[in-house]
């Protein structure tokens, strides 16, 4: 099932949205968290066509998002040879050996469409990475890899937008990753049946060129390594996100790079989840 955050008529609610992709089903909730929580959750009807709805980001998180640097062995390859990654001294130490955790402010989340804001006189080395976001159901501490996955509520898309001038110069990655819109996610959230991990594929486009193309099994970490990890020692709450690392094909990994601009459309899909597109003003 597909569940979104939508505006209509001046009001903001919780609803399901069917297969087709055509109308969405107001629910009974008052926010999405209930949703993960595993809450009871009514239709309330009646129906309204997905075209007359706004979609909105799907969930202010609860607390910081949690991101995985470097876990597609392709995409670690080329930011080590970019010259931007101040966390490896070159090919030798490329590929990480046990997973880089970062986070990002919820207030840096934005919707489906809404812009993220070129942070003139911040930073000018804009770039994008289309990754896909775990939403975690039952929470939990020194979970298992073995019962991971029966954390996982579902998933979303998260464009995990990065400064690379201030990733560079400040070697925590926080400043460079947390900016203002610099989390667009969406396009609504789906659950955990919804995703194939051994066949879903994880692609990106800017203005229409496509950038990005792998699949979600080429992750270095797997979810359940990720989830082992980062619960060992952090109790995981329902509503958690875990934006799992993007693949190869950033702005950095071209030469010369190919930084975003004003004006610029970033489109992600993920198999089974669905598109979401940001401008860049
Ligand atoms: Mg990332």
């Amino acid at each position: 099932m597909r569940f979104a955050t939508v505006e209509y008529q001046g009001k903001t609610f919780v609803a399901s949205v069917d297969k087709a992709g055509k109308k969405v089903m107001p629910l009974s909730v008052g926010d999405i968290n209930a949703v993960f929580r595993g809450d009871r959750c009514e239709a309330k009807g009646p129906a309204i066509a997905l075209a007359s709805v706004k979609l909105k980001a799907p969930m202010l998180p609860l607390r910081n998002i949690m991101c995985v640097g470097k876990n597609y062995h392709e995409h670690a390859k080329e930011f080590s040879a970019s010259g931007f990654d101040s966390s490896s001294t070159g090919a030798a130490d490329a590929i990480p050996t046990a997973p880089i955790i970062f986070t990002k402010v919820p207030q840096s989340v934005i919707g489906p469409d809404e812009p993220i804001r070129y942070p003139t006189g911040v930073s000018d080395q804009l770039d994008y990475e289309a990754e896909l976001a775990v939403i975690i159901g039952q929470g939990g501490r020194g979970i298992a890899k073995s019962d991971a996955l029966g954390h996982v509520w579902g998933y979303t898309i998260i464009n995990d937008v990065t400064a690379r001038d201030l990733q560079a110069r400040h070697k925590q990655w926080f400043l460079g990753k947390s900016m203002d819109s610099f989390a667009p996610m969406g396009p609504w959230c789906v659950t955990a049946d919804e995703v194939d991990l051994a066949t879903a594929g994880i692609r990106c486009w800017v203005n229409g060129e496509l950038r990005q193309d792998a699949k979600i099994a080429d992750l270095i970490f797997d979810i359940p390594t990720l989830i082992a990890t980062i619960s060992a020692g952090i109790t995981l709450m329902p509503g958690d996100i875990i934006a799992t690392g993007t693949p190869a094909g950033v702005g950095i990994g071209f030469k010369p790079p190919k930084f975003l601009q004003k004006g610029d459309v970033v489109a992600m899909e993920v198999d089974g989840i669905g598109r979401l597109t940001n401008p860049v003003q």
